[in-house]
């Protein structure tokens, strides 16, 4: 017999999809409006690292930010009076996307996210950034701006292994993220979580087990990327020397299907998988974007007869993390 897929799963997709969290939370749906903030990153000015993360060339992370280098308000009335899909939408999030997005003086910070709310249509914010950008002044600011409208932190756990994270040069430890994903929902902030399958020597159980472990935070979504490997990255060179590589399709598929099915039906999927302007992606090569991703993944939780939190279970964050 079929399972009877209850909400908040979407009874298509056999997932939780973050536009029918918006649209719930919101009371309508609302598209995301990609702004550059004028904002930099510790891991690359020497506050907290060099160099960045080994997979990281920012500009392959924001092809969306369309109107970069203007005020933020600017960057918004222009983004939504834009031809586009955003024409169907009267109710926007503005994405402060480029680089670490809380990384700035309290008082500038508020300046720069009051800024997203000059368009009468902005119903929240969406704060890109490092869990070791969130200090308690960062988030009083969040808190402040959270008591009349929306705001969601995404944050970079991108491993559930130090060893990985220190390879990667990340700057941050899981214990970092976790502490910063517990005081932000402290304070009754949403969390987003940025999650990487197929770092190099990272390990397919370790990606599974940050299912139960993202679930037991009480975090609200979580975006999967596959990992790929980008032109003007620190990475290229290790991959062009074969030192590095890439996940297949089919495996990346898989594993995201387990990860979903260990996944608590509360947490809403932001994205599926990862993508990169044509021009600077150079592997894996797919060809798949978004579409395809959230197609193959609801026929492969068909053809399981599963869905998101079928198989959920606890200990294994436990096991793994131990492990790493
Ligand atoms: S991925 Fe984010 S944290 Fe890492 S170097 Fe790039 S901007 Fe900085």
């Amino acid at each position: 017999m079929a399972p009877t897929i209850l909400p908040p799963l979407h009874p298509e997709l056999r997932y939780h999809n973050y536009g029918s969290y918006l649209a719930r939370r919101l009371g309508g749906p609302a598209a995301r409006i990609s702004v550059d903030g004028g904002f930099t990153c510790p891991n690359r000015d020497g506050a907290i690292g060099v160099g960045g993360c080994s997979y990281c060339n920012n500009d392959s992370f924001t092809p969306g930010i369309r109107f970069p280098g203007l005020p933020v308000e600017e960057q918004v009335r222009r983004s939504i009076q834009s031809p586009g899909r955003h024409h169907a939408y009267r109710r926007f999030l503005v994405y402060f996307q480029k680089f670490s997005n809380s990384y700035a003086a309290p008082g500038d910070l508020l300046r720069r996210y009051r800024a997203a709310f000059a368009h009468p249509d902005v119903a929240g914010i969406i704060v890109g950034t490092r869990p070791d950008c969130l200090g308690e002044a960062v988030l009083d600011v969040l808190s402040e701006i959270s008591r009349d409208r929306y705001v969601c932190v995404e944050i970079g756990l991108q491993s559930m292994s130090n060893a990985v994270l220190r390879h990667v040069n990340r700057g941050h430890t899981v214990e970092t993220f976790a502490s910063a994903a517990s005081a932000l929902r402290d304070r009754g902030i949403d969390v987003g979580v940025h999650l990487i399958y197929g770092l190099p020597r990272d390990t397919r159980a370790r990606f599974l087990s940050a299912a139960p472990f993202l679930s037991r935070l009480g975090v609200q979504g979580v975006k999967l990327h596959h990992f790929h490997v980008v032109a003007g990255s620190p990475m290229e060179a290790a991959y062009r020397g074969g030192a590095v590589k890439t996940p297949v399709y089919g495996e990346y598929l898989s594993a995201c299907v387990d990860f979903l099915e260990r996944l608590s039906p509360e947490v809403a999927v932001i994205r599926l998988i990862g993508s990169a302007p044509d021009h600077l992606l150079l592997a894996p090569r797919w060809g798949k974007g978004p579409r395809e991703m959230a197609a193959d993944v609801t026929a492969e939780l068909k053809r399981r007869g599963t869905f998101q939190g079928a198989r959920r279970n606890g200990g294994e964050w436990r096991k793994a993390h131990d492990e790493r």
